[in-house]
């Protein structure tokens, strides 16, 4: 089985910046233990800017292009060093893999991406995804991470796409502001109704980045792809999550079992 786990930049900084040993390490750890029992992981891992920023001791996140691509490029290495040494921990190899949104849109650049990954995972390594932010400018990039999970997740011939995030799942109305807001379960088909969940611009349902989510539902689902939201506050909800137990919203992918 291979699985595609996006981590959000929440499940794995502060908002200062610094980095949620707490997190981080049982996040590693679960990744780690799938692995050993034979789970072909890819991860997609955001946290690169707001790492720069810690790290630069930043007050608050650049808003302009050069300098979100300065902290990127200071707050990927901190975190490729961060995976690295955790990983070895329990005897992992990381690789770190970057690309923008013209890479996985050029047929020949999208191949080599998809040759390199299936034979990092051949090798037992751990591939680690993230757009390459030092480059990647309005107008080239994929943009958001759940979505860079979803073509990674098509890419490789995933089974499975988590996207770990600070919210459960997909919610019937913003549970911040509706106290009879239901978590979904299970999501059959991204109809507008799923998706007007989302939010329309300036909604208050459009919390946690759900619309890239929800894109990124629909571009896995039609590749026949499952589709998990979950809080990676808890990374043991990962076991459950692959054995295909009921955990924050699963999407089922088009032409899988019910
Ligand atoms: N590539 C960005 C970063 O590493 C994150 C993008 C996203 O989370 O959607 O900071």
């Amino acid at each position: 089985m291979t699985v595609v786990i996006k981590i959000g930049t929440s499940n794995i900084t502060y908002a200062t910046g610094h980095l949620n040993i707490r997190h981080v390490e049982r996040l590693v750890k679960v990744i780690s233990d799938l692995k050993n029992a034979g789970v072909r992981v890819v991860l997609v891992s955001s946290g690169a800017i707001a790492m720069g920023v810690g790290k630069l001791g930043l007050s608050r996140r650049p808003e302009d292009m050069p300098g979100k691509q300065a902290a990127a490029a200071v707050g990927q290495c901190e975190l490729m060093y961060t995976y690295d040494k955790l990983f070895s921990e329990y005897n992992h190899t990381v690789a770190q893999v970057l690309l923008t949104g013209s890479d996985v849109e050029n047929d020949e650049r999208r191949v080599n991406f998809q040759n390199t990954v299936s034979r990092l995972l051949e090798m037992g390594a751990l591939p680690i995804i993230n757009e390459n932010d030092t480059v990647s400018t309005d107008e080239i990039a994929v943009g958001d991470n759940d979505s860079l999970g979803a073509i990674v997740a098509c890419a490789v011939g995933a089974d499975l796409l988590v996207l770990l995030s600070d919210i459960d799942g997909l919610y019937t109305a913003d549970p911040h502001a509706d106290p009879e807001a239901r978590l979904i379960p299970v999501v059959e088909a991204v109809t507008p109704q799923i998706e007007a969940l989302a939010g329309g611009k300036g909604s208050s349902l459009a919390v946690g980045g759900m619309g890239t989510k929800l894109k990124a539902a629909k571009m896995a689902v039609a590749a026949s792809i499952d589709m998990v939201i979950a809080n990676g506050d808890r990374p043991e909800n990962l076991y459950d999550i692959v054995d295909g137990k009921p955990v924050g919203t699963r999407f089922l992918g088009e032409g899988r079992s019910k």
